[in-house]
């Protein structure tokens, strides 16, 4: 098997793993309780807090676990209206996002401006990139949040969120900033960000760590309300028995993370770089977002995003498959849906181009040899479809 969909889940590390082992079976104990056996479970939590913190430079208390992604960017979105709604009566409030985001918080937003909240869903241009300008133009007097990604898990462009959450700040300190750093997170660096945003979501198995477990930053001193209620856990802002086994090995994961980091970015985009010179051997191909070689500060290193002109891309996944090779097409929940890309749309390409689209992103742990089997599998897939055929 070749596996080239590490944005829509990674493999588990082999340590984030065997952290977790204990707290599925000994280690038993409610980190909430008063005993020994319950202290090592606390500790264990109060590990991860830290090591999750120090990868956006956010101090151990302004961490708080929730069941991945989907929850932080809900609880992010929701939590700063209920907040806003608590000291203005009037309006039901205006909140600034992109057209790019993930449906997480595409479809909360579009659950608030059923509450009434009026949303700008910001357009990016051609690349993907969003700019401050155009979050300033946006602001009205009743703005309670703006929520810009931090990497786009589509075509892998990275957004200015720190100028964009200074530039707003500049103007408005009541205005909370949230960022969707899913993507982001534990990829490449982000030790500054915690300093300029308010609210930040990331996700543990999208760096190593098990599925079902994340975090939302929420920087000191911000007042917001709980998403979940009931018990006191995570300070009583996210009340549930805390996922140990999870959260241990997140923990891990986060730990793992920067070490070598830049060896693994400089890896990613070698490989990156590999195979998109590859496939620009398929004529009619375009690579979407900010592409340039050897560069990772426009893009996340390790994705590849492309239309290729004449193929449905969902035929092109499921060819590819009976290769051995794990690949997706637009996003992995909008997979079955055959819509085109929300995103690839947004950048301006048209809906038949968008259909052919493959999403591929690496990790350091691929090879030379699985990116020219890749490519080479792709460039007769690729002819196979254009002249009618749907099998190798
Ligand atoms: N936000 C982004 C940018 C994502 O890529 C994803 C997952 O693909 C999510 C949110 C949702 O995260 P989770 O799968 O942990 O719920």
């Amino acid at each position: 098997m070749i596996y080239l969909d590490n944005a829509a889940t990674t493999k588990i590390e082999d340590s984030a793993f065997n952290a977790m082992l204990p707290f599925l079976k000994e280690e038993y104990g409610n980190a909430s309780a008063v005993y020994e056996l319950a202290r090592r479970s606390k500790k264990a939590v109060f590990e991860a807090r830290k090591n999750a913190a120090s990868l956006i430079g956010a101090m151990p208390s302004e961490i708080f676990f929730t069941s991945g992604g989907t929850e932080s960017d809900n609880w992010a979105l929701c939590g700063a209206y209920e907040t806003f709604r608590k000291k203005n009566t009037g309006s039901a409030g205006h909140i600034i996002t992109t057209a790019i985001e993930h449906h997480a918080i595409l479809h909360t937003a579009q659950y608030l401006e059923s509450l009434g909240v009026s949303v700008t869903y910001l357009k990016p241009d051609s690349e993907g990139f969003l700019t401050a300008a155009q979050v300033l133009e946006s602001i009205r007097p009743d703005t309670f949040l703006v929520s810009v990604m931090t990497a786009n898990n589509e075509i892998g462009t990275i957004e200015p969120v720190c100028e964009i959450a200074d530039a707003v700040k500049n103007v408005r300190k009541d205005i909370l900033i949230h960022t969707d750093a899913v993507q982001a997170f534990g990829q490449i660096h982000l030790e500054d960000l915690s300093k300029h945003v308010d609210l930040l979501s990331a996700s543990s198995h999208k760096l190593g760590g098990p599925k079902g477990v994340g975090i939302l930053f929420i920087k000191d001193g911000v007042k917001f309300s709980p998403f979940m209620r009931g018990g006191m856990q995570e300070s009583g802002r996210r009340a549930g028995t805390e996922n140990v086994a999870g959260i241990a090995g997140f923990g891990e994961a986060c730990k793992l993370a920067y070490a070598g980091i830049d060896s693994k970015i400089a890896e990613e985009t070698a490989l990156r770089d590999r195979l998109v010179a590859k496939l620009g051997n398929i004529t009619d191909v375009i690579v979407n977002g900010a592409y340039s070689e050897g560069d990772f500060s426009k893009r996340l290193p390790g994705n590849i995003s492309v239309c290729i002109k004449g193929i449905e891309g969902e035929s092109a996944l499921i060819m590819l498959d009976r290769e051995g090779i794990c690949a997706s097409s637009g996003s992995a929940c909008a997979t079955g849906a055959m819509d085109p890309s929300h995103v690839l749309k947004a950048i301006g390409r048209a809906d038949d181009e968008a259909k052919g689209s493959l999403r591929l992103t690496l990790s350091h742990h691929n090879t030379e040899e699985e990116i020219d089997k890749a490519a080479a599998v792709i460039a007769e897939i690729v002819d196979k479809l254009r002249n009618g055929k749907k099998h190798l």
